[in-house]
């Protein structure tokens, strides 16, 4: 999850466990946003930035999301949930959806096989000789880099250790992206600008109607990602 408060921090734990410094604490019960949770302690890997973080729990101790308030004035506060996808949360924009379907509903068959073959460890790889570039969350935080061997043009997003002249390529350089999670589920950026706040999306007229947007402060800084959630997902050639 994208640090509203803070743009170069990232929350990437983001498992519903309970951590291990609220463990054997009487939460007390707080609300945000309407929402009636359990508050732990503030956790104090995040006080370098200035903010004391508290994990928000449900009534069966398991993370639901966090707030994050100013050191210097606890009444400045921003709340992120744990949402309906990974996109989603990242973000903290409920736009992101699901489209329901997995990436081999869009490949052909045998491309298919050749994945299921290499136990879905090639899957990224293959993909680099094609158009398409897929994007899953981790991604997005931590770009990757193309391996590209001069002599025989193999290309990868590990090292080619047994070619000797590699040029590395950053990732980010296609304008076609398919949004996948881990399970190769695929995701659709959202379709018209929101508001930081997904319960007051702007009012449909004020909507432009151009291309699909998000708002620059919901991408994070670095370089290619700031158009990222611009692109429209392309659909494979069934061929
Ligand atoms: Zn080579």
């Amino acid at each position: 999850m994208l640090s509203i408060l803070r743009r170069d921090l990232v929350y990437r734990d983001i498992s519903p466990d309970i951590v291990e410094h609220d463990n054997d604490i009487d939460a007390d019960q707080w609300s945000y946003d309407n929402r009636d949770v359990y508050r732990g302690r503030f956790d104090p890997q995040y006080t370098s930035y200035d903010l004391n973080v508290y994990w928000l729990y449900d009534d069966n101790l398991k993370r639901v999301g966090l707030a994050e308030h100013e050191v210097d004035d606890p009444a400045v506060f921003e709340v992120l949930w744990f949402r309906e996808n990974p996109f989603a949360t990242l973000y903290q924009n409920d736009g992101w959806k699901s489209k329901q379907k997995t990436l081999w509903s869009v490949i052909p068959h045998e491309a298919y096989a050749d994945c299921l073959e290499d136990d879905f460890t090639t899957v990224f790889d293959r993909c680099l000789t094609s158009k398409y570039r897929l994007i899953t969350p981790s991604m997005i935080l931590d770009e990757p880099t193309i391996y590209e061997c001069q002599k025989c043009k193999k290309q990868s997003l590990s090292p080619l250790p047994n070619c000797k002249v590699v040029n590395k390529k950053p990732y980010f350089t296609s304008t076609n992206y398919i949004f996948i999670d881990e399970s190769f589920i695929m995701y659709e950026p959202p379709k018209r600008r929101q508001s930081v706040s997904s319960e007051h999306p702007l009012p449909e007229e004020e909507l432009p109607d151009s291309q699909p947007e998000l708002k620059d402060e919901e991408l994070p800084k670095e370089s290619a990602l700031q158009s990222l959630g611009q692109k429209e997902i392309p659909q494979l050639p069934q061929s």
